[in-house]
């Protein structure tokens, strides 16, 4: 995950909430992008170390365990570069330019110059994040199976130029699809920081309702004696993550009939936002700063250890060993 700062409803649904659960079926590596925020905000770099520490905490507050998974920080492993040097090397340039977010993002980024090399260059840096773990699977959305597919090319041009004893040193990663429900923002787009229509994972029981009040719901239900349609209202796909059958029945029932105020609608998917968000909250206050670091540190040196292993297997495949000690 990319350091963008404190982490929405959105990325919770999405990613943490699938990651807690993997971490006790999988060996697992999670970590923050740091180098790749460089790819888009090269320019003001101020915010990368604040933005890194908050999505740590969130990290742990969603529930992610250092006891159970390796938590990282990307520039502390440095053999990611190195895998990222190499493999640009194989990659052709065609593949790089036609990754769609190339072209989207410097379209709807404007107010940055993308046509940098670590621009173009970030699928090869992301497929380097990945194979140098040897993973079986990457845990990704929908959206982002595009760069799992691109990672398992370029791990098969590597294979077909270098053989260790004849085998495969990077295995083709599949893709571990993780459900993310539909979650819309507070304007009913998508739940996005650069929509500014998010609910934080950090935001208060207050903040929670006052946003809520301001959601927009069914165009259709202007009055209060108008009926509505739960399933065409952005509060009403809220419901449908977040409360339990019975709630959903009596919003199903409520809305349709006009027996509901939204008012009252959304207050209980209120009171079942709070109930998600207090326990990651008292989470959150219970870590420190230095301890954070000192999470992100001790995760780093055990991903700089399987790092190094799959780096020995690459550099010898590729017969980049020469060296007066081994005498190769
Ligand atoms: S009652 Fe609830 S589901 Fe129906 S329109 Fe209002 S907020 Fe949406």
């Amino acid at each position: 995950m990319r350091p963008t700062g404190k982490l929405h409803l959105g990325n919770y649904m999405g990613a943490l909430a699938n990651w807690v659960k993997l971490q006790d079926q999988y060996e697992c590596y999670f970590f923050i992008a740091d180098w790749h925020a460089l790819t888009t905000d090269y320019a003001d770099t101020s915010k990368i170390a604040p933005n890194t520490l908050d999505v740590a905490l969130d990290f742990l507050a969603a529930g992610l365990d250092p006891a159970k998974s390796v938590i990282f920080l990307q520039s502390k492993v440095l053999q990611h570069a190195e895998l990222n040097l190499l493999l640009g090397m194989i990659t052709p340039l065609g593949w790089l330019e036609r990754v769609p977010s190339y072209k989207e993002m410097q379209e709807n980024l404007t107010n940055k110059d993308l046509t940098t090399y670590g621009f173009l260059g970030y699928p090869v840096l992301m497929a380097s994040d990945i194979l140098i773990y040897q993973p079986d699977f990457v845990p990704v959305g929908q959206d982002q199976q595009a760069h799992v597919e691109l990672t398992r090319e370029i791990a098969r041009r590597f294979n077909q130029f270098y053989k260790l004893d004849g085998g495969e040193v990077l295995p083709e990663p599949k893709v571990l699809l993780t459900p993310s429900p539909k979650l819309p923002g507070t304007d009913g787009r998508k739940m996005s920081k650069s929509y500014g229509n998010t609910i934080q994972m950090t935001d208060a029981e207050d903040v929670v309702r006052q946003k809520l009040k301001t959601m927009v719901t069914d165009p259709a239900r202007v009055r209060r004696t108008d009926a509505g349609d739960p399933d065409k209202c952005p509060v009403g796909d809220l419901h449908k993550v977040f409360s339990p059958p019975e709630t959903m029945a009596k919003v199903q029932a409520g809305c349709r009939s006009a027996g509901i105020g939204c008012i009252e609608c959304k207050g209980w998917v209120a009171d079942n936002l709070v109930r998600v968000l207090q326990p990651i909250q008292q989470r959150r206050a219970s870590f420190s700063e230095a301890q954070v670091k000192e999470i992100l540190d001790e995760g780093s040196r055990r991903a700089r250890l399987r790092a190094e292993a799959t780096m020995q297997q690459v550099r010898s495949a590729m017969q980049m060993t020469l060296s007066s000690e081994t005498g190769k």
